[in-house]
């Protein structure tokens, strides 16, 4: 059986912009294809394999890059979460806790939380149309429901805000709690730093901002943390328990560290990718759409609210299909099928060129 994919000229499909492999990686993947192909030379962890240079990369490349002292690979970023929810939980003597989340957090949180078995607790964001999380809320919450964690989504998956981080890392220091950083949106894409922005734990994804087949997370922290997240099995003395031993074991791995010197130089690009974000807002608001969530915008992801491509659609044969067909035709894909109403798009590492091309496309279609 074949398997085969169809792919766009040009893709605006968020979860997949930053994801897009390397020509370093793609050549890695084929090479490491193969089941537990980075086992060759294990000495009994993986962190620690030194052929393909694994140890390097985990212990002194990615912790540089993170600011933080220490660095897991996990399965993905959800993982990363869960990890940390579990060894706090197993850490501490209560029955029941609670982890205190943004409104605008992913969905995999709420999941990773309820396997650890802990409650939940919710700072709603403003709502509409800018759905902004102020910080400020988070301290009478942790006051009366003394969280386990904190949890704040930096930025968002639906609107892309970016919360401020550095007061509520203030806030938590002040309060005693530990603050997790979700920065599967931010890692890979911009500079973050675990020491500047004052968090315990930053959290990032490989297949959605670094450049990596995945899945893969990396799960950053410092050394103050070492014996809760990284506490050894009593059965085999060197794996560590909340990695089930070794975690991301093949070709997410290679493709990861290939892409890595690329993502590097990346980041460095960012405030060029916001500008033209900002631009293809501004665009597409001429033609009658509304962006919601922060304005002006921070990241390339965006939420575009277009009611009167709805009333279209109601009336023309294809129906919610139209424009997902009417964008197909010009080479352009990764808006859902069927959806009119209001979608996520992302600009992410497109040209100038591009997004001339998008804008101008849209204006064919609503004309
Ligand atoms: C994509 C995403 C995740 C999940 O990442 P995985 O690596 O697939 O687990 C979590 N949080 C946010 C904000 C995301 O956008």
């Amino acid at each position: 059986m074949q398997l085969k994919r169809q792919k766009f000229e040009i893709n605006l499909n968020p979860i997949q912009r930053g994801g897009i492999l390397t020509k370093e990686a793609r050549e890695a993947l084929i090479e490491f294809g193969d089941g537990y192909s980075v086992c060759d030379f294990c000495p009994g962890r993986l962190d620690l394999i030194e052929k393909p240079n694994i140890k390097n990369f985990i212990h002194e490349e990615l912790p540089e890059f993170l600011g933080c002292d220490l660095v897991r690979a996990t399965n993905g970023a959800r993982e990363a979460m869960f990890a940390v929810m579990n060894s706090l939980k197993a850490s501490r003597k209560e029955k029941k806790s609670i982890v205190l989340l943004d409104g605008n957090t992913h969905y995999s949180v709420y999941i990773a939380a309820e396997r650890a078995g802990l409650d939940l607790d919710v700072v709603e964001s403003s709502g509409y149309p800018e759905y902004k999380i102020d910080v400020k809320k988070f301290g009478e919450k942790i006051d009366s429901k003394k969280p386990l964690l904190v949890l704040l989504t930096y930025p968002d998956g639906n609107y892309g805000n970016f919360p401020d981080v550095k007061k509520l890392s203030k806030i938590c220091k002040n309060k005693g709690v530990p603050l997790l950083l979700n920065c599967a949106y931010s890692i890979g894409r911009a500079e973050i730093k675990l020491n500047n922005l004052g968090v315990d734990f930053v959290v990032g994804s490989g297949q959605k901002s670094m450049a990596a087949s995945g899945p893969i997370g990396v799960l950053g922290f410092n050394k103050e943390w070492e014996n809760i997240i990284l506490r050894k099995s009593k059965y085999y003395p060197k794996k560590e328990v909340e990695m089930l031993g070794c975690t991301s074991r093949g070709a997410s791995m290679v493709t990861l560290i290939a892409s890595f010197p690329k993502v590097k130089e990346r980041i460095k690009n960012w405030g060029e990718e916001v500008e033209k974000a900002r631009l293809f807002s501004k665009e597409m608001e001429k033609l009658g759409l509304k962006q919601l969530g922060e304005k002006p915008h921070n990241h390339d992801l965006l939420f575009l609210e277009a009611e009167f491509l709805y009333e279209i659609s109601r009336k023309h044969k294809k129906r919610g299909f139209f424009l997902y067909h009417e964008l197909k035709k010009r080479g352009i894909g990764g808006i859902k099928p069927g959806v009119t109403k209001n979608f996520k798009v992302s600009t992410y590492q497109l040209t100038r060129k591009e997004i001339n091309k998008v804008v101008q496309t849209f204006r064919e279609i609503i004309e």
